[in-house]
């Protein structure tokens, strides 16, 4: 697009001071356009040092003018028009500025305004004006010329000029609310999108999360297990695993009822959840009465203190079981197991942790025990 704003000869007034003035800000006007439309880094120091150029020149010009009007007595109801169209002006050139981040091409709109208010502006009511001076001038009363001036003009020419200031009145109108829209819109959308982030979180939360026992549920332990997994291999340290199971807690259910049994799986899984105290550590629901414990950077002994632990926190929870083998009370059993991972860690990890609860198992339950290290099965076509 041409951004430049040619001088015309029809913008002459003849009068020296108001064409001398014209031609300045004509330049100043190009000068913001070139600034609007320059790629320079530093494009918006450059824009607003000319647009407060433009501004305090703006309204130095129309003192001028006004001062001038006074000078030679130009009619009031000239004045008051003009003066009107000059703080319009200014009002809008504030207003449009402001504006200038919500609009889609600002460049082109601030240009295009100031461009054909300045035309208009010139073209119209400053030509009117230097008319009415130099009838003054030639001794005609500042009424008289008032009067002439319209007179000049055919009803046709003065209704097109009403329009043209009714159509700009009104685009500068809707161009506001169309700014302010957009601000709201903003508003609305950047409250929306922080409210659909925080339920996103709670979604994921209560995907993440078992709805009776509100520890971890399997799906994100399988998730979390391979994170910790994949990072542990990278930097060589070993992660944790500890495997639990509620001892005869089928004959729990069979004396108590289910919903005996939901409670005391609440306790049990509150007991163990309170046996972890790292951040990186993970208590979940591993499936109906089983959790799965994962403990990031932690050797054997670790492991295994932390199984000890949770037998003794699920003992000591005293949660009558009179049909319980292994105790009076609701106990647990726990496999532990520690291992750098290999490509296969996540599942021999779990297979080292099973190894261990099922030994714990078979040493009369509510106990602890640990898997030194996991046998692997012989290689095919190797001798025993
Ligand atoms: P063991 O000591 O060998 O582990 O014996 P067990 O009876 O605990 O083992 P088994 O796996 O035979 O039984 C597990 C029981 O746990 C059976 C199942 O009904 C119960 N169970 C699993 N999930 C829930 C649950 O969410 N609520 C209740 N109330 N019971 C559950
Ligand atoms: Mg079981
Ligand atoms: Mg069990």
């Amino acid at each position: 697009m041409d951004t430049s704003f040619a001088w015309d000869q029809h913008f002459v007034t003849d009068l020296d001071a108001v064409d001398e003035q014209h031609h300045a800000l004509v330049d100043l006007f190009n000068e913001l356009s070139q600034g609007l439309f320059s790629k320079r880094s530093d494009r918006e120091v450059v824009l607003a040092d000319t647009y407060a150029r433009l501004l305090s020149y703006t309204e130095h010009h129309f003192q001028e003018e006004e001062a001038l009007m006074a000078q030679y007595a130009v009619d009031p109801r000239h004045v008051e028009s003009h003066h009107s169209m000059h703080q319009q002006f200014v009002e809008q050139v504030i207003m449009l500025w402001a504006q200038r981040t919500t609009m889609t091409d600002p460049a082109t709109t601030l240009v295009g305004f100031l461009t054909s208010w300045l035309g208009l502006h010139i073209l119209g009511i400053d030509q009117s004006m230097a008319r009415q001076i130099k009838s003054i001038r030639q001794g005609m009363t500042p009424a008289a010329a008032y009067d002439k001036e319209r007179g000049n003009h055919d009803n046709g020419t003065q209704a097109l000029l009403k329009m043209i200031g009714k159509l700009y009145t009104a685009l500068s109108a809707q161009n506001a609310q169309l700014a302010l829209a957009n601000q709201t819109l903003e508003a609305r959308v950047a409250r929306r999108t922080r409210e659909l982030e925080a339920a996103n979180a709670r979604l994921k939360a209560y995907s993440c999360t078992d709805a009776l026992l509100g520890i971890a549920n399997r799906a994100h332990f399988n998730e979390r297990l391979e994170q910790v997994c994949a990072m542990a291999r990278r930097s060589v340290r070993p992660v944790g695993m500890v495997l639990v199971d509620v001892d005869d807690f089928k004959r729990y259910n069979d004396r108590y009822g289910h919903l005996q049994g939901d409670a005391c799986l609440q306790a049990v899984a509150q007991a163990i959840q309170g046996c972890v105290h790292r951040e990186t550590d993970l208590v979940a629901r591993y499936g109906g009465e089983e959790f799965a414990v994962i403990l990031p950077d932690t050797d054997l002994d670790g492991a295994y203190a932390v199984a000890q632990r949770m037998v003794e926190a699920v003992r000591a929870l005293g949660w009558v079981h009179e049909s319980s083998q292994a105790a009076q009370v609701v106990t647990i059993s726990a496999g532990a197991y520690s291992m750098v991972p290999t490509i296969a860690g996540a599942k021999l990890l779990l297979r080292g942790a099973d190894e261990a609860l099922y030994q714990a198992k078979g040493r009369g339950r509510n106990c602890a025990m640990r898997l030194q290290l996991l046998q692997t099965a012989p290689a095919e076509g190797s001798t025993p």
